[in-house]
């Protein structure tokens, strides 16, 4: 269903699809069509043009109804050039199956054998077998069929090679499966959408290889009729009666075009990574549709977010991921924000540089304010320019974030010469020094290092160095500790801890752990489904935590060398941010709530200690 879907939002495709299918149901009522019999010549009627009587599309040089020979032709042509595919797909997925499921020695024979059959360029290859069986349309079906088998082979054995590496593999074998039976039930169907994929998209080209083979003669016998072969038998009166060649032509180019619209159509649609992100791809930055007013700026830190709501349009429902939320940073402090994973933070952090991909996101008000300039209308290339160079980032798992196929320091470099021209000697000594600040042992051997040579914690570092490559004045982590363990974490939380002391860097520390904002934060904000409910200094929440979500989120956190207590996990789900209920959104799974939490609007209200909680846990200064 949701194939279809996508396949016809895709407007060429379901053009290819229209026209195919007409043609498809024009062929398969041919037979009982009021139609003249396409062999019958009468040579007192030859060369009618079309629109004569009795013949709508005119007759050939034998008189022979034009019509009834392009619908007959056309089945001819379309039942080979499929049945071709099928065979061809049939026996060269098994092929490539089984070479890259054996691998060795049997993968070594087989492909070669491939390989020699693709060594010959194709048409050669038909016409040599067609020569060896003689003309015929069978013989051309089973030529076209044969000289396409290796490109199936080749393409599904590369996508069976790193299948059968994967542990579902072994654990099938493990399991006491045989080879039979791990290849039908547990490759097949991991294959197949790449073999569906294959055959539409070169049906087409069988068709064309087919009427090739007739063209020249080797294909349909006369007096039967298919594109090829009418094609063939008007190219003598190509100038003089040109629409005994054009009206087969037309039908060959309307078969082939609409079969390779349908069939990119299908592989998009079936590829697993197009059908997550619809058929687009985001935008170099954020949508920005402020309906309302933008608020005025209120002077507050170096990176100021006032009341910034970010939602996320996806068909007719709209994920309100932020929703007016109001941060800011000053130099040298350390904001956490915190919050159970979907309450919104990573879209906050994302916003702030207009990182959200759009579409579906968009930046439906507030600012976002940097040395107290609105980044939220700011041209992409002013934009870019503070990227990295005044805000940076630190994401959550450095693996994803570094390109596993160049060196870390020329991916050090790199993220400097973009925003700074630089010679390559001081590239060289800068890439070392921001490892050392890092402190990561032996930086002179080490940038010579790709990612996958590096634990964990040392690629996190080199995204911190990363981050810290231009000397930027904000920095943004994403939950950068939540991949490593606490030994290594701390390490990084002290080292993000000198790092804003040195430099008087500000921090925006996304987490979800709150014995973390206790070791860095000065100052915390509490998400929860897209809206703060608390803010205020680190000491006064971790003292006095006054919205009952803070305190429970705090009761989840178990100590060590704290004694036996039962942790205490909160019932039921974080809210959809899609329909959230009026009121608190945490009022459904919290033990205080009352009628009036569901009510309406609560307000963040206090002075440095801010709560949105009518029954807050502690009174708020
Ligand atoms: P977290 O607090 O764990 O970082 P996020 O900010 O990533 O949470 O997500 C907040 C909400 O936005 C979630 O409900 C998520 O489903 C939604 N969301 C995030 N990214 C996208 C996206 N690209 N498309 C649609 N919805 C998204
Ligand atoms: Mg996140």
């Amino acid at each position: 269903m949701t194939f279809l879907k996508l396949l016809f939002r895709n407007r060429l495709a379901a053009l290819g699809a229209v026209v195919l299918g007409i043609i498809l149901l024009l062929v398969i009522v041919t037979p009982i069509l009021p139609l003249q019999d396409p062999d019958v010549t009468n040579t007192a009627d030859r060369f009618m043009t079309p629109f004569s009587d009795g013949h709508l599309l005119g007759t050939d040089h034998l008189g022979r109804d034009l019509l009834s020979r392009l619908l007959y032709g056309t089945r001819v042509s379309l039942a080979v050039g499929i049945f071709a595919a099928l065979i061809a797909g049939t026996i060269g997925s098994a092929i490539g199956i089984v070479a890259g499921y054996f691998g060795g020695r049997t993968d070594n024979i087989i492909m070669r054998g491939v390989d020699m059959l693709m060594a010959f360029p194709y048409i050669l290859l038909a016409l040599a077998i067609v020569a060896a069986l003689g003309p015929g349309l069978f013989n051309a079906l089973i030529a076209v069929a044969a000289v396409n088998i290796p490109f199936f082979a080749r393409n599904i054995r590369g996508v069976t090679v790193s299948l059968a590496g994967r542990e579902f593999i072994d654990a099938a074998r493990l399991a006491g499966m045989g080879h039979t039976r791990i290849i039908l039930t547990e490759l097949l169907p991991n294959v197949l959408s790449t073999i569906v994929i294959a055959m539409s998209t070169t049906v087409g080209w069988m068709i064309l290889e087919t009427a090739g083979l007739s063209f020249l003669g080797l294909g349909s016998q006369p007096p039967q009729a298919d594109l090829g072969s009418m094609l063939g038998e008007a190219r003598s009166q190509l100038i003089t009666d040109p629409h005994t060649s054009i009206i087969p032509g037309i039908m060959i180019f309307l078969i082939v075009m609409s079969i390779n619209l349908l069939g990119d159509g299908v592989r998009d649609a079936l590829d697993p990574r197009l059908r997550s992100g619809a058929l687009t791809r985001p935008r170099a930055q954020t949508l920005v549709n402020r309906g309302g007013d933008v608020p005025a700026d209120d002077r507050k830190g170096i990176l100021n977010l006032q009341r910034l709501s970010t939602q996320f349009h996806i068909g007719p429902r709209i994920y309100k991921a932020v929703n007016e939320v109001s941060l800011y940073v000053n130099p040298g402090e350390c904001l956490g924000v915190i919050g159970e994973s979907g309450s919104g933070k990573s879209v906050t952090a994302l916003s702030v540089m207009g990182l959200v991909p759009s579409p579906p996101g968009v930046v439906t008000g507030g600012a976002v304010r940097y040395e107290g300039e609105d980044l939220l209308d700011m041209p992409f290339e002013r934009l870019r320019q503070k990227r990295g160079d005044n805000v940076a980032y630190i994401f959550q798992d450095p693996l994803s974030t570094l390109h596993p196929l160049y060196r870390v320091g020329d991916q050090l470099k790199e993220a400097i010469s973009v925003h700074h021209k630089v010679s390559d000697k001081e590239l060289d000594r800068r890439a070392i020094e921001l490892l050392k600040s890092v402190r990561i042992p032996n930086p002179e051997s080490r940038i010579r290092n790709y990612p996958h040579e590096m634990s964990g914690g040392m690629r996190q570092r080199v995204g911190i160095a990363m981050a810290l490559a231009n000397d930027p004045e904000v920095i943004i982590a994403d939950e950068p500790t939540t991949a490593l363990d606490v030994t290594v974490q701390a390490q990084i939380l002290s080292l993000l801890d000198d790092l804003r002391r040195e430099r008087g860097l500000a921090i925006v520390f996304i987490t979800h752990d709150f014995g973390v904002v206790a070791q860095l934060c000065d100052r915390v904000a509490v998400m929860y489904g897209g809206r703060i409910v608390e803010e205020g200094t680190t000491a006064d929440i971790l003292d006095k935590p006054a919205h009952p979500y803070t305190a429970r989120l705090m009761a989840c956190v178990p100590e060590l060398g704290g004694g036996k207590r039962e942790l205490a996990a909160i019932p039921g789900l974080p809210p959809i941010v899609s329909d959230l209920p009026p009121g608190c959104a945490f009022a459904p799974r919290c033990d205080k709530a009352t009628e009036a939490c569901t009510q309406g609007e609560i307000a963040l209200e206090g002075g440095t200690h801010k709560v949105r909680c009518i029954h807050p846990e502690e009174e708020v200064a």
